[in-house]
């Protein structure tokens, strides 16, 4: 990410700012650290004024702070969550509002924070102010979002032909992560998901020592990091031959994204696009079975804005990143869900996840 993507970032914000009325704004939510500034280091935070740009680390990353953010002026600090030492910083200015992202401060460093600032300003709490500025990508995060995708795609690919009834879903969770590590994934967004059998009716079932058998759903929900922004897909197949329900219910799942794939727009409520694939199961008989939203942004985080649910009150707008993973849990018996990522367009959705979805396998 270049130097001019982090000095257009801090314009925004403090456009933004300003239409909020704000003075003075406390950044320490890691992901927004990064995202306003480019430091990568786990310990520090920021503060922005009109007139200043300040990123407080401890010794240990003052060198990496200099080098990645050039935008900033540095100050050391003894503890990670110094904030006592901004607080101070901005007692005696005469600013009027004070802001700190609420989801992000722990009491015991709110505390700090106000036990700390003298001034006659007030402290504003803030949510989600820099994450609705993080939802609408630029050309260079879609980039380094689609090789996560990529990544993502070939290392499922990969272990394909190594898949067989009678493995672990552990088993298959380790060969996953390993081709996911050797194709480039920095990391891992979240713990690799296998939920196989009744399992699969979990839809955050992380890997079990359980044998996958054949004849039952599996679904493998992972992705991977490139450049420190996250992708996300499922895929769900079964070994052998499915019954006339699982494959009734894998249809009505697969049906139900591509219905989404293909209608949303620009524009769009967010709480609109999840209607259209809630209502198609409905009909079907299947709505009590789809507990969560049809997707979540996604980008430095795995889950981010915006949020598409029935309550997903934002509008999907063009360069915004978001999947789609319908999904029918039924306790007992099983689940089928399919993820993609997408970018929203002029035009509608753009797929970034390139895998088949046959559900039959091996
Ligand atoms: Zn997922
Ligand atoms: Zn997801």
């Amino acid at each position: 990410m270049g130097v001019l993507a982090f000095n257009k970032r801090l314009t925004r914000i403090r456009q933004k700012m300003e239409e909020n009325n704000i003075d003075a704004l406390l950044v320490t939510h890691r992901p927004n650290v990064y995202y306003l500034s480019g430091f990568t280091g786990t310990s520090g935070f920021l503060l922005l004024t009109f007139g200043e740009a300040l990123l407080y680390t401890d010794f240990r990353y003052i060198q990496q702070a200099r080098e990645e953010a050039p935008a900033f002026e540095i100050v050391q600090v003894n503890s990670t969550a110094d904030y006592a030492a901004a607080a101070q910083h901005i007692s005696h200015r005469g600013l009027k509002n004070i802001a700190l992202e609420e989801a992000h401060v722990s009491l015991r460093d709110f505390l700090r924070f106000k036990n700390s600032y003298h001034g006659n300003g007030s402290i504003v709490p803030l949510f989600n102010f820099i994450e609705e500025m993080r939802a609408i990508k630029d050309n260079e995060e879609v980039k380094l979002i689609t090789e996560a995708a990529r990544i993502a795609d070939e290392a499922f690919q990969s272990i394909l032909p190594l898949l067989k009834p009678g493995m672990s879903e552990l088993d298959l969770a380790g060969e996953l992560e390993y081709r996911l590590r050797k194709g480039g994934s920095e990391k891992l967004p979240f713990d690799i998901i296998v939920a196989s059998g009744e399992r699969s009716a979990l839809p955050h079932g992380v890997a079990s020592p359980r044998i996958i058998r054949e004849g039952e759903p599996v679904t493998v929900d992972f992705g991977a990091v490139y450049g420190g922004y996250c992708s996300d897909m499922t895929r769900t197949f079964i070994f052998g031959t499915p019954s006339p329900k699982q494959q009734e219910i894998y249809d009505t799942v697969l049906q139900g994204q591509e219905m989404a794939l293909s209608s949303i727009k620009p524009g769009q409520k967010a709480s609109d696009a999840d209607a259209v694939v809630r209502g198609y199961f409905q009909q079907l008989g299947y709505g009590e079975f789809f507990g969560h939203g049809l997707g979540h942004g996604v980008g430095l985080e795995v889950h981010e804005l915006p949020t598409l649910s029935p309550k997903g009150e934002s509008l999907l707008k063009e360069e915004m990143v978001f999947t789609l993973e319908p999904g029918i849990y039924i306790e007992g018996w099983g689940g089928v869900r399919i993820e993609d990522m997408v970018v929203m367009r002029s035009d509608g959705v753009q797929n970034l996840t390139k895998t088949g979805k046959s559900f039959i396998i091996g």
